[in-house]
């Protein structure tokens, strides 16, 4: 634009203003407004007309003290400019998107800019940017959701909804390392649901998943503390790790699956020496002194489990590392 006239020019950067799709406003060094443009009109609700001339704060009282505030004095009196971040500051102005967002005070994301502007024959102004970033900010919470959907699905059985086998490992390595390195002890229950083959043969596979949702739910009620996991192992096969737990806690939290299983009274025709579903249990607990790997305490566990079956089933058996 050099050849064109002054007032020209101006008509021009108006419309331009007007145009653009993100909000500007233009402080003087006394801090009030003297660009409001039509972005801002649009979404505030406040026109150009009342905004221009007033202090900013008057009309953005809920700013005061805050970061915007705070970077409007670090553009105006120290000459630097700021980017306020999306994490701490999602929505600081009152914009919306439409009047239904106004009436639930949903307000636009926003990123912000602030700079200080060299104004010739005047002292230092001050740009304040502000731009839509609803949409991004929505596909990146999509995204997280999604992300953290996927996350849980990988991590649980897909019958039961607790976890599967392959959390069951990480879990087991991990409380395995922490013992070790705490010197607490720290417990396994094997879980086997007694004579589930002919429950099945008699029943159908149908309600011998039903069987399996409602036992696991009920194992699963018994546990309380967040540390403890209940993981389906294989197929009607469950493993609980229990950190910070001794022989004797381990005992005491068997029994009570084990009698808390049976209590539910799921009629099994097809028992050997009970008239309801039961499950036997083998219990083994870290030995701190001689720190047995991982698969020796698995191969406890599951040596007591047997032992369990071998016994009569429907009982818990410990077996030591
Ligand atoms: P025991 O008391 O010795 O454990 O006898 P059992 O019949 O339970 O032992 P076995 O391991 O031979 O049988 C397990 C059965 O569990 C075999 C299989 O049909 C059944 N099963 C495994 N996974 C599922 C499942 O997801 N759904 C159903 N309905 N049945 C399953
Ligand atoms: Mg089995
Ligand atoms: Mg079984």
């Amino acid at each position: 634009m050099p050849n064109s006239p002054p007032d020209h020019r101006l008509r021009l950067l108006q419309s331009v203003l007007s145009a653009i799709s993100m909000g500007a406003i233009v402080l003087n060094p006394e801090r009030r407004i003297v660009l409001w443009n039509s972005w801002m009109q649009q979404y505030s609700g406040i026109s150009t007309e009342q905004a221009l001339g007033q202090p900013f704060l008057a009309i953005c009282p809920e700013l005061q003290g805050g970061r915007v505030e705070m970077a409007i004095t670090q553009a105006l009196s120290n000459n630097f400019p700021s980017l306020l971040s999306q994490t701490l500051n999602k929505a600081p102005f009152p914009l919306y998107a439409h009047a239904t967002a106004m009436e639930k005070q949903e307000r636009i994301q926003q990123a912000i800019e602030i700079s200080p502007i060299a104004v010739a024959g005047a002292r230092r102004h001050c740009l304040i940017q502000i731009s839509d970033v609803s949409i991004a900010v929505g596909r990146e919470k999509l995204l997280r959701e999604q992300a953290l959907v996927l996350r849980s699905q990988t991590f649980a059985d897909g019958l039961t909804g607790i976890a599967n086998r392959r959390h069951f490992d990480v879990a087991i390595d991990r409380e395995h390392r922490r013992a070790r390195r705490s010197g607490q002890p720290l417990s396994l229950l094997m879980i086997d649901i007694d004579h589930f083959k002919p429950y099945n043969d008699h029943y159908g596979h149908q309600k011998g998943d039903q069987c399996l949702i409602r036992v696991a739910a009920t194992m699963a009620a018994i546990l309380k503390r967040p540390c403890d996991l209940m993981a389906r192992y294989g197929g009607e096969e469950f493993g609980i790790i229990l950190p910070d737990t001794d022989l004797p806690q381990a005992q005491r939290m068997a029994e009570a699956i084990r009698a808390a299983v049976q209590e539910l009274a799921i009629p099994h025709g097809r028992h050997s020496n009970a008239e309801h579903v039961t499950v036997s249990i083998g219990i083994a607990t870290l030995d701190v002194d001689t720190q047995p790997d991982i698969e020796m305490l698995i191969g406890a566990a599951d040596r007591a489990l047997y032992q369990a079956k071998h016994q009569g089933r429907n009982r818990s058996v410990s077996c030591s590392t």
